[in-house]
This record gives C-alpha cells, structure tokens and sequence, in this order.
C-alpha cells in the first residue's frame, strides 16, 4: 500500500517536475503565479517568471488556426494504450487524468509514453477557422525527453459516456486529487479514424517550451452542452490560451 502511494506521489511529482508547469501547469495551484484572468494572464505569462520568456518570444507557439497547406503522406499513429488512468487531478489550470508507465504513442519509429492528459474548454487550437467547446490533449515524453501532444476535439453534440464517468469524480477544488477506481482506458475518447495534421510548436501554458510535436486528429467526438458547463464551472473560467501566428512553420496533413 505503502509502495502504491509512494508510485502515485512520485508519478504526481514527475508530471510537475518532468514537464516543468506543462500542459496547464504540472505544478498545483499554489506553485502557479500564472492563470487565464487578471494578473498575469495568457498576455503576461513571461511577466510571471522569468523563465517563462518562450511565452513571449516563442516563434513555433500553440495554439494556431490549423489551416493544414503540405498535402504529404504521414507516418500512422500507432497507439499501445492498454494501461488505464488512475488519477484525476484539478490543478487549478486544468482537470488532468494520470496514467501509470506503459501507455505508447509511437509515430515514424519513435516510441512516446503517455503521461497525463487533460481538457481545456473552449478548445485551443482551431480547425481552418473553425472553434470548438472542448480540446483533449494526451501529453507523452520520450526517453529523450522530446514531448509530443495528441490534441482530440470535441463537439457539442450527444453527452459523451466516457467523459461522464471521469466528470462524475472531477475534483471541484484546485490541488485536489481523486482515485479512479474503475480506472480510465486512454482510448476511450479517441475518435474510430486517427488521421491527422502535424505541426511543431509548444507547450500551451507556462513555459511555453518550444520543439513540442503536435498530433491533431481530424475526426472529433461528441460532448453534451452540459458538460461543456460542468468542466467550465469547475474551473471557473475558460481555460484556453488565445491564437498564436503560425510564422514559418508547415502545417502538414
Ligand atoms: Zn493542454
């Protein structure tokens, strides 16, 4: 038992330390001088720390309008996800499930763990112009340190029964931390096609570290109006950083 806390502490630990404050903030709300109102918001990031500074002078940041120009053939994504999330935790930027060792994203021969994943509500990213309630972001870590980001949108539509059972247990205070006894299968909100666009940019909260690879998948999954309301009330405030410019980068499909 003792070893099982001391393996969830330290996974809890690693998400902090590991992706220094990524993907929102690794770190709980008492560790974070930074949000998405009044001082220090998405426009004052790099005022927030100084090691915050990418926030600002980053040139491949995300999010970005998505308006995919390099038609090529990209490598599939092979998922190995056979390891159900333990716990979900409200870190005062976001709801994030953890998951223990053994989930693979492998893509063009390199092999990324899954980490945590996490929503933000309204999505970040948008799709050739287009916005929607709710983006998943499945954040993986190769053995070199490399991160790599599944994006997954939802659309409002038919109340989704997977995000059901995570919401029914959604930690309503920030620094709060919840088991998930059924445990959570990663592939559940994965739509049924996993084409997707690729594009390199960053982490969307402070650091905002640059070199992340980003995966966003062209079919979307369904949310219910209601649960678009619920994660919004538990944050209690919209979670999504506003569009950065695209600049040089190819976006490729
Ligand atoms: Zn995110």
């Amino acid at each position: 038992m003792l070893k099982k806390v001391a393996s969830l502490w330290f996974r809890v630990w690693l998400t902090a330390a590991v992706l220094l404050l990524a993907l929102p903030g690794g770190g709980v709300a008492e560790e974070a001088h930074w949000g998405y109102t009044g001082a220090f918001g998405p426009s004052d990031w790099d005022k927030a720390d100084p090691s915050f500074f990418m926030c600002k002078a980053g040139k491949n940041q995300t999010p970005i309008n998505i308006v995919p120009r390099f038609a090529t053939t990209l490598p599939p994504l092979v998922f190995s996800y056979g390891i159900k999330g333990d716990t979900v935790l409200n870190n005062g930027h976001t709801v994030q499930v953890l998951f223990p060792h053994g989930n693979t994203l492998t893509v063009d021969g390199i092999s990324f763990e899954l980490v945590q994943m996490h929503f933000h509500t309204p999505g970040e990213n948008l799709y050739a112009g287009k916005a929607f309630p709710m983006e998943a972001h499945y954040v993986h870590a190769d053995k070199a340190g490399n991160t790599a980001v599944l994006a997954v949108f939802f659309e409002e539509g038919e109340s989704n029964a997977d995000l059901a059972a995570l919401w029914a247990v959604m930690p309503q205070t920030a620094g709060e931390t919840k088991p998930l006894h059924q445990g959570f299968n990663p592939l559940a909100l994965l739509p049924v096609g996993r084409e997707y666009i690729y594009f390199n940019g960053s982490l969307t909260t402070p650091p905002c570290s640059e070199g992340v690879r980003w995966y966003v998948l062209k079919h979307t999954v369904t949310i219910g109006k209601e649960q678009v309301a619920a994660f919004l009330k538990c944050m209690g405030y919209p979670n999504n950083r506003p569009l950065q410019e695209v600049n040089a980068r190819p976006v490729l499909r």
